[in-house]
Parts: C-alpha cells; sequence; structure tokens
C-alpha cells in the first residue's frame, strides 16, 4: 500500500533533543513545514518499551501525535554490533550511564570486543540503525529505517560528532565518524538514508 503522504503545515518534533530539532528542520526545509519540539510545547516523554528501533520510534511519534493532536515525527537510533550479538542496539544511550559518558561505553564496547575475542577487523562489523516514524492523531504510521555499515576501531579516533562517531569507521571510507566533516558524515549517516527514505515516502 502507498505510504500517506503529509499534507500539512506544522509538525512535531517529537524530541527533547534541541540538536536534534534543528537538524530536523533543516531537513525539511523544503517543505515549508512549521516544526515544532515536543520541548517546547511541554509534551511528557513517554519511556522507551520497545524492543526494536523501529517500536520505538513508533511509540515516541505516536505519544506526541496524540498529545498535541498534530502530526509528529520521532526517531530512535543506536549501534549494533555483530559480535555482541548486536549490542548496545536500543540501549546505545543507556550504555554511557547517567552521564550519557560515551567515552566509558565506547570503552564498554571495546571491552566487550576483547572478551568475545574479536580482535581482527572482519570480526568487528557493526553498523549504526536510525529508525524515523511519522504518525498521525488519528493512529496511522509511517516508519522507515536507515542504516551506515562499518567497523569499530580502537583507540577512536576524532572529537568530532558524538556518541560511538569516534570508533565507528564506516565501510569505504578511511576515517572515523569522529574524524570526519559533519558535511561528510551527514551525506552517509543513517540517519541520512532514512530520512531520504521518509521524504520519498510521504513528503512531495
Ligand atoms: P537516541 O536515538 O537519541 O536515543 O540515541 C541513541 C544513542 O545511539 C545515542 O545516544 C548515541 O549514543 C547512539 N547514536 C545514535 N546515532 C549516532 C551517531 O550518528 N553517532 C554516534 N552515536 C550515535
Amino acid at each position: 500500500m502507498a505510504a500517506r503522504i503529509f499534507d500539512g503545515d506544522r509538525l512535531v518534533v517529537a524530541s527533547h533533543n534541541a540538536g536534534k530539532v534543528v537538524e530536523i528542520e533543516d531537513l525539511l526545509a523544503p517543505f515549508a513545514v512549521t516544526c515544532l519540539s515536543a520541548g517546547a510545547l511541554g509534551l511528557a516523554e513517554p519511556e522507551e518499551t520497545g524492543t526494536t528501533f523501529e517500536a520505538n520510534a513508533e511509540l515516541k511519534a505516536h505519544a506526541a501525535a496524540i498529545s498535541a493532536d498534530l502530526p509528529a515525527l520521532a526517531d530512535d537510533s543506536g549501534l549494533v554490533v555483530d559480535a555482541l550479538d548486536g549490542a548496545p542496539g536500543i540501549y546505545s544511550a543507556r550504555w554511557g550511564g547517567p552521564t550519557r559518558d560515551f567515552d566509558h561505553a565506547m570503552a564498554e564496547v571495546e571491552r566487550c570486543l576483547r572478551e568475545a575475542g574479536a580482535l581482527a577487523i572482519e570480526q568487528r562489523s557493526a553498523h549504526f540503525i536510525s529508525a524515523l516514524t511519522l504518525a498521525w492523531p488519528d493512529g496511522h504510521v509511517e516508519t522507515v529505517t536507515g542504516r551506515v555499515d562499518g567497523q569499530l576501531v580502537w583507540p577512536p579516533r576524532g572529537d568530532r560528532g558524538f556518541g560511538y562517531d569516534p570508533m565507528f569507521q564506516p565501510e569505504n571510507a578511511g576515517l572515523t565518524f569522529g574524524e570526519m566533516d559533519p558535511a561528510e558524515k551527514h551525506a552517509i549517516s543513517h540517519r541520512a538514508d532514512a530520512f531520504a527514505k521518509l521524504i520519498d515516502a510521504c513528503f512531495r
């Protein structure tokens, strides 16, 4: 079935992360959509009880669409490491602990890789996932998933980006996301892939 087209002029960005809201506004700039952030509207943040990225993106977008009575967009993302059976996965943010310390989270990923005997580069494959959901107040949702594949390096390299960027080297690149110019990362990232799919499906 064809995806539902977004034909409104206002959209809630179901995130309390100001950086994410700005990034989404930029991506939607060509479509003359006014973005309202869940934070600015005072919407509560639902608990992420899903067991997949898609389920968590859907529950966040759905809750915001119902509360604001407007279409809402939410994303859920994370790092999936093959040798760790997909960890940290949907718990990627939580591996940073309460202070969201990703130097600690990266060291933890490396410790687990060593414990699993994954020392050679071909045993250190990983990908980032970004699930994006557009939800309407009548309960309809459209969800897309973006992905970028790569390898985990140690020690981490670069101080750009965020999260696990300094230990993630995308396929066919000599630099980690932490070393890359942000524009270069945004051209190939999981989030860019998901946005391209969403725009293709739901925006005219
Ligand atoms: P959330 O989608 O805001 O819950 O983010 C999940 C977590 O995944 C983030 O806190 C980061 O640790 C990690 N993550 C998601 N996308 C990226 C990325 O582009 N680079 C590095 N880490 C990321």
